[in-house]
């Protein structure tokens, strides 16, 4: 007999999902056939968690930098995270498409993006001499699908997304799945023809989004991101929570503002601003021009210090000013000024600027550039600040009086214990993983590249578009992360490549077999994936194998418990064991499953 099997999610008669008859005997759900290469030792050069443990338990080998096969395991997770963005996407209204990786450098210099993009974009000649490249993302492709067909406000809004294999010539690929240079994103682009309906849109892909990684069975937090001069918080990052993190999450401990680090607001300070008595003195700092050099050597706080950096924009230099023991914000310098890049000016711009040196910058006498401060130096009373001239600097400057600022705005980084921009609250900060983005195009390409509609009265008018990533590889990395102990990986149910591995233990014996055999097709024909490790291998190999992989459910038949016509359930989290009577295996599956979630706070 062969049963049917939704070979994505396991599930016997899920409807929607492609069908394909998997027979109990497939060698791809038998231990003794499936190909689980799993290595004992860490690997060399491996450095994340995710990456040490997804090579030891068998579910990607490297093929080049940044390039990955993925196994029979591998490949079951990242198609269940595959299937779990399909079906929300689909929930949401968007259509699935599927979009050429090799594009024509033509719709690239059609958006500007030919010349801008860098080297993360792989291109390369047909052997005609046409330009092309490796779809890093597919703007352009869809925009020009679009464009072509869709001509009505009648046909808006509309959705389409994808989910296929993405190239980034990354420069420092690492972490195995987490930073690839090849690797599988689901990428989704809407096209409104009015603001409202944009806004719409966006909010039904964030909110897809939510049920994406609730799914997952992670933990989370969406958190604004920044959308460059546009303003607003049209942009939102997805961050897993994990402490191996590159990214650093913002977040409130009282109200539920999040944000990332380039976006984090800070609420200005207010009170009084302290007396300054003295006046400005100069006085000599030999070769100490770091803040933790002249905090030393004068010995005053970092935070009695100002820090003047001179950065280059498109219109020009300017100084920003920073408390010592804070960290500039380029981003929201770069938005104030409203510039396509900046930059920390070199030394000769800094000497034509300030007339010193590098390091020795500061804000008084400074006439040739405008003058940008953070809302701290308000409130400073009495600082210390660089003299323009080599070895020295002033102190009691007040920043009220002895200098001119022509902008205070929020131009650092938010750090741990900052106030909340939105409550009373303070603003804690944590480390996570960006796996999904979500962001307002608005016109940028529908105007490059021309993709118009007409509207109700027949005008024509560009369509207003959005873009939505989830990165479907990263994600199941990033769900290592964050549920791993030092046995290997605890994979939350939904993305663990089988849900149960059953488990005969003890010598060679017909009836322990059988029972294994037959608990194992039960749990299929009850809608669970299982596994069944039918290998002639000591029972201490195979658990550890399981706990490496991390399946969810490990049932142990062996010869004791079997008199007592039970059977052993262990939960790969709590390392709980429960003895269950045969009969209500199933059951006791379903139930631990359920419970998973609550189980792991
Ligand atoms: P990052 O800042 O991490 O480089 P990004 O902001 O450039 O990513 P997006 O263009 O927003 O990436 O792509 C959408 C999603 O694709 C990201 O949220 C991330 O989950 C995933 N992604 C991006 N780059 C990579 C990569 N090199 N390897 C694996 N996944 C990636
Ligand atoms: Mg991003």
């Amino acid at each position: 007999m062969r049963n049917v099997i939704d070979f994505r999610t396991g599930s016997g008669n899920s409807p929607g999902g492609i069908k394909r008859i998997q027979s109990y005997e497939d060698d791809s759900m038998r231990m003794s056939k499936l190909l689980v290469p799993t290595l004992k030792e860490d690997p060399a050069d491996a450095e994340v968690i995710s990456h040490k443990l997804m090579l030891r338990a068998g579910m990607i080998r490297k093929l080049t930098a940044g390039i990955y096969s993925y196994l029979p395991l591998g490949s079951r997770s990242l198609r269940k995270m595959e299937q779990i963005v399909r079906e929300e996407m689909n929930a949401a209204g968007a259509q699935e498409v599927f979009l050429p990786m090799v594009q024509p450098a033509e719709l690239w210099e059609e958006s500007g993006r030919w010349d801008v993009y860098g080297s993360e974009l792989l291109r390369f000649k047909d052997r005609h001499g046409r330009e092309c490249c490796l779809g890093p993302t597919h703007e352009e492709v869809i925009t020009d699908l679009v464009r072509r067909d869709v001509r009505s406000y009648r046909h808006l809004p509309l959705n389409l997304y994808q989910i296929q294999t993405k190239f980034r010539d990354e420069i420092r690929p690492r972490f195995g799945l987490m930073r690839g240079r090849e690797f599988m994103m689901k990428d989704g682009y809407s096209f409104d023809a009015t603001e409202e309906g944009a806004e719409q849109s966006y909010a039904a892909m964030w909110d897809a989004y939510r049920k994406v990684f609730a799914r997952c069975g992670l933990k989370f937090r969406a958190v604004e991101a920044d959308s460059g001069p546009i303003g607003g918080s049209f942009s939102h990052e997805f961050m897993v929570l994990a402490d191996t993190g590159e990214d650093t999450v913002v977040s409130c401990d009282t109200c539920d503002y999040a944000a990332n680090m380039e976006k984090a607001e800070i609420r200005p300070a207010s009170g009084n601003v302290p007396e300054t008595a003295g006046t400005p003195k100069k006085v000599a700092t030999p070769g100490a021009s770091s803040i933790e050099d002249v905090s030393r050597f004068l010995n005053v706080p970092p935070h009695a210090l100002i820090k003047t950096l001179i950065l280059k924009t498109d219109t020009g230099p300017v100084a920003v000013l920073v408390r010592g023991d804070h960290d500039l914000n380029e981003v929201k310098v770069k938005n104030f000024v409203n510039a396509g890049e900046i930059e920390l000016a070199d030394e000769r711009t800094i000497e034509a600027v300030t007339g010193g040196p590098l390091g020795f910058s500061g804000p008084v006498g400074l006439g040739k550039v405008k003058i940008l401060a953070d809302y701290a130096i308000r409130s400073m009373g009495s600082a210390v600040v660089g003299a323009n001239e080599r070895d020295a600097h002033l102190v009691e400057v007040s920043p009220a009086r002895d200098f001119t600022v022509d902008h205070y705005s929020d131009f650092r980084s938010a750090a741990e214990g900052d106030p909340c921009p939105r409550c009373e609250g303070t603003l804690h900060l944590s480390r996570g993983i960006e796996v999904g983005h979500v962001f307002k195009l608005g016109i940028k390409y529908s105007e490059a590249m021309n993709a118009r509609f007409l509207d109700a009265d027949g005008k024509e008018r560009p369509m207003i578009m959005g873009c939505y990533g989830i990165g479907v590889s990263r994600t199941v990395a990033a769900a290592i992360e964050q549920n791993h102990d030092q046995d290997g990986i605890i994979f939350p149910p939904p993305l663990a490549p089988f849900r149960v591995v059953v488990t005969p233990v003890g010598a060679k014996n017909a009836e322990v077999d059988e029972t294994a055999e037959k608990i194992y097709r039960d749990l299929w024909d009850g809608g669970i994936d299982a596994l069944l490790d039918d290998r002639d291998e000591r029972p201490g190999v195979k658990f550890k194998d399981a706990d490496l992989i991390g399946i969810p459910f490990r049932i142990t038949v062996g010869k004791k418990a079997l008199a007592e016509g039970k059977a052993e359930l262990r939960n790969r989290r709590t390392k709980e064991t429960v003895l269950v009577e045969l009969s209500s295996i199933l059951e006791a599956v379903k139930t631990g499953l359920e419970n998973w979630d609550s189980e792991a706070s």
